[in-house]
C-alpha cells in the first residue's frame, strides 16, 4: 500500500503542466522570465481581485519584499499571528524588525482582532507604532480580514494579507489575498496548487509591485552595464515554474471542490465520535488542511492518534506550534487574553491535521476515519 501523505502535489490528469512546460522549453524561455510569468501574474491578480501580481521564488521571499515595501527599518515593530508557520515571521528578522506576536481567537483560529486593536492602541500611545500587521489565514480559513483592515486603516498600519495557505478562500465575499496593501501567496509543494516551489505578491499599488520586481532581480538599474543603486535579491520565479503554475490554475476550482469534499467526509465520519471536533468553518475556507481537535474530557492525544496512523503509513501532523512557544521566538512580546494560557497553545495541544490532498481517494479516507475513530473509542478499526 503506498504511503498516504498529508497534502501531496496533485498534477492535472490532462497534463496541462507538462504541456506548458514543454511550450516554455520550445520557446527557449527557460529562464529568467517569459510569457508564463506574465500570464501567471495576471491570473493571480484576477483571482484575488487585485490590479497586479509579482511572481517570486517563494512565499517567504514574498513576505520579505512586502515588509521592505512597507518601509520596515531595524527596530520597527511588526504585529504577527502567533499561531502560524515560522515562514510568516522569519522575514521580520531578515530586516532586523521586532516581531510582536498576537494570539488567535477560537472563532476563526486566526489572529484575535481585539488583541490587535489593543496592540495598535498601545503602539499609538507609545509613539512607536508597528509598521505592518501580518495576518495569516491558517489552514485556508480567513482571518477576520474586514475588521483587521478597518483597524489598520484607522491606525495607519500596513496590512499584509498572508494568504499562503488560503488561495481560493474568501470572507465577506472577498478573496483572501485581496485585503490590505499586499496579499501573499505560496506555491510550495504541499499547498493547494504548486509550482514545485514559488510564491507571489498581489496588490493594487502597481508602482510598489514594479519596485518589488526590481528588488527581486538584483536591483539592476536601467543601464547597459551592471549598475546598482540599491540592495538586491534573487527572488524571481522562473518561467518553467510559472508554466507549472499556469497549468495548476486550470484545475484550481477542481482542487477546491475536492478539498471541500474531503472536509465534509471527515465531518460526517466523525459526527458520532464525541471525542472529536472539526475545526470551525469561518468565512468560505479552501479547506487546505482538515484539522480535528480532541476534546479535553476525552484525554485522547494527537500523539497517540498520529502514532496509530503512522503505523499504517499514513502521514498526519500536529497543529502548528505557536511562535510564543518556540525556543527561538518565545523571547518576543506576545499578546493574549489570559496570562496562564493561550488559544494557540490549546489548539496545538489538541489539534491534528489529517491527510487532505485533492487526490485523496474515498477508500483511503475511510481507512483514516476508521483508525482515528478506533483511537477515540478504544475499539479495533473494522
Ligand atoms: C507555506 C507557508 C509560508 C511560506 O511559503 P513558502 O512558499 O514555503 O516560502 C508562509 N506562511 C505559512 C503559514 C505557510 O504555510
Amino acid at each position: 500500500m503506498p504511503r498516504i501523505y498529508l497534502s501531496p502535489p496533485h498534477i492535472s490528469p490532462e497534463g496541462y503542466e507538462q504541456e506548458y512546460v514543454a511550450q516554455a522549453f520550445a520557446s527557449n524561455w527557460i529562464a529568467p522570465l517569459g510569457a508564463f510569468v506574465d500570464r501567471f501574474e495576471e491570473e493571480l491578480a484576477v483571482l484575488t481581485h487585485r490590479r497586479g501580481g509579482a511572481a517570486l521564488s517563494s512565499g517567504t521571499a514574498a513576505i520579505h519584499l512586502a515588509l521592505r515595501s512597507c518601509g520596515l527599518e531595524p527596530g520597527d515593530k511588526v504585529l504577527s499571528s502567533s499561531f502560524t508557520f515560522a515562514a510568516t515571521c522569519n522575514p521580520i528578522i531578515y530586516e532586523q524588525g521586532l516581531p510582536v506576536f498576537i494570539d488567535s481567537e477560537y472563532t476563526s483560529w486566526n489572529i484575535d482582532p481585539d488583541l490587535v486593536e489593543q496592540a495598535l492602541a498601545e503602539g499609538k500611545k507609545s509613539g512607536k507604532q508597528a509598521k505592518a500587521l501580518l495576518a495569516v489565514s491558517l489552514y485556508g480559513q480567513a482571518a477576520n480580514l474586514p475588521r483587521l483592515s478597518e483597524l489598520c486603516d484607522y491606525y495607519g498600519v500596513a496590512l499584509i494579507d498572508e494568504a499562503t495557505e488560503a488561495l481560493g478562500a474568501s470572507i465577506a465575499g472577498r478573496p483572501c489575498g485581496s485585503f490590505g496593501k499586499f496579499g501573499v501567496l505560496s506555491f510550495n509543494g504541499n499547498k493547494i496548487i504548486t509550482t514545485s516551489g514559488g510564491g507571489a505578491l498581489v496588490a493594487d499599488d502597481l508602482e510598489a509591485l514594479a519596485k518589488i520586481r526590481f528588488w527581486a532581480t538584483q536591483s539592476r538599474d536601467p543601464a547597459p552595464h551592471y549598475q546598482h543603486s540599491e540592495l538586491g535579491f534573487n527572488y524571481r520565479l522562473s518561467n518553467i515554474c510559472a508554466a507549472i503554475g499556469c497549468g495548476q490554475l486550470q484545475v484550481l476550482s477542481r482542487h477546491l471542490a475536492a478539498r471541500q469534499a474531503v472536509f465534509h467526509r471527515y465531518s460526517e465520519g466523525f459526527q458520532a465520535v464525541p471525542a472529536i471536533e472539526m475545526m470551525p468553518r469561518y468565512g468560505e475556507p479552501n479547506h487546505w488542511l482538515s484539522v480535528i481537535t480532541f476534546t479535553p474530557e476525552s484525554r485522547v492525544t494527537p500523539q497517540k492518534v498520529a502514532a496509530a496512523l503512522a503505523a499504517e503509513d499514513i502521514e498526519s501532523r500536529p497543529a502548528w506550534k505557536p511562535m510564543n512557544l518556540q525556543p527561538y521566538w518565545g523571547k518576543y512580546p506576545f499578546y493574549s487574553r489570559s496570562a496562564s494560557g493561550s488559544v494557540g497553545a490549546d489548539l496545538f495541544a489538541r489539534g491534528l491535521c489529517l491527510p487532505s490532498g485533492s487526490a485523496l481517494s474515498q477508500e483511503d479516507q475511510d481507512k483514516i476515519i476508521a483508525i482515528v475513530t478506533a483511537c477515540c473509542t478504544g475499539s479495533e478499526p473494522s
